[in-house]
């Protein structure tokens, strides 16, 4: 009874209702998933109606962009309380900035030579948190670029020319954010972002999973990643990050699964 713990709607940059996700996790035999969209948690409450029809289980979940210098750490946030008020300010605060980011965007791109609609991209995530890959479909569907990949490579990656960072929580208020929300804050993708030496800060902080099992992790990287987890009495934790069908990730739902036992064992850490 497998688990996919990494998964984004279209009220961040993923192409799926909060409902088809679910309906397409049942399909695929899952019977635990967790919605993480990027800086909201307003997926989640449609995701939990259509996941008891569904009788399958729904994580409420988050993943935090975080501010580190020279890449990005990304905190995943289960079983987070999604109706606390506080936090619901802080993330509209965050989305907020993600919106004023796509002007700046929009004016960087403009001095390259580049003409596009903001509204436009804002028109794509009128749901919530609009992102790059946002800016990225406008650039295709204007055929500036020929691949979503193409769109980061030449303008909107970390180290290139119309790249903007928005306002973002460092990865120790993010896990204080999640604790204080009474999820469980668990370490996104750690390949991805390369900063191990920063693990022992962050479990200091108060990390308390990683995500080992990861659509672009290879199995000499899960098996480090493993042995990190036992390190530092980490959770292990696993998902595809699934974007949707023709985003710039290849990837399908239930790629990655979690074992049962894996998912108890996070489930079992919830703080009540
Ligand atoms: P944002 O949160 O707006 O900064 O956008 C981050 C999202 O953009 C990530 O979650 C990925 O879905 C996507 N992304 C980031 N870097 C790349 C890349 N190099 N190629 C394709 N997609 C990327
Ligand atoms: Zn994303
Ligand atoms: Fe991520
Ligand atoms: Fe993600």
């Amino acid at each position: 009874m497998p688990a996919d713990l990494h998964i984004h709607t279209n009220f961040s940059d993923g192409l799926l209702s909060p409902e088809e996700v679910v309906k397409r996790s049942a399909k695929a035999g899952l019977t635990a998933i967790a919605i993480t969209d990027h800086d909201t948690v307003d997926g989640v409450a449609r995701g939990i109606d259509e996941a008891q029809k569904a009788g399958i289980k729904l994580v409420p979940a988050l993943e935090f962009t975080t501010d580190v210098p020279g890449t990005e750490i990304h905190i995943l946030g289960y079983f987070i309380d999604h109706k606390a008020a506080w936090l619901l300010e802080l993330l509209k605060k965050i989305r907020d900035d993600r919106v004023n980011r796509v002007h700046k965007i929009v004016e960087k791109l403009k001095k390259l030579g580049v003409n596009i609609d903001a509204d436009e991209i804002l028109k794509l995530a009128d749901l919530g948190s609009v992102g790059r890959p946002h800016v990225a479909r406008v650039l295709l569907q204007k055929g500036i670029v020929k691949s979503i990949q193409e769109a980061f490579n030449r303008y909107l990656d970390f180290n290139a020319p119309a790249y903007v960072p928005h306002f973002r929580l460092s990865p120790e208020e993010a896990i204080r954010t999640i604790i204080k929300a009474k999820g469980i804050p668990v370490y996104a993708h750690p390949a991805v972002s390369r900063r191990d030496e920063m693990i022992p800060e962050l479990v200091a902080a108060g990390l308390a999973g990683i995500e080992v099992y990861y659509s672009r992790h290879s199995d000499f990287q899960v098996k480090h990643y493993l042995g990190i987890a036992n390190k530092y009495g980490l959770l292990v934790t696993g998902g595809s990050d699934f974007h949707g069908l023709g985003t710039e990730r290849d990837v399908m739902l239930g790629d990655v699964k979690l074992s049962d036992d894996l998912f108890k064992k996070l489930e079992e850490s919830v703080i009540k």
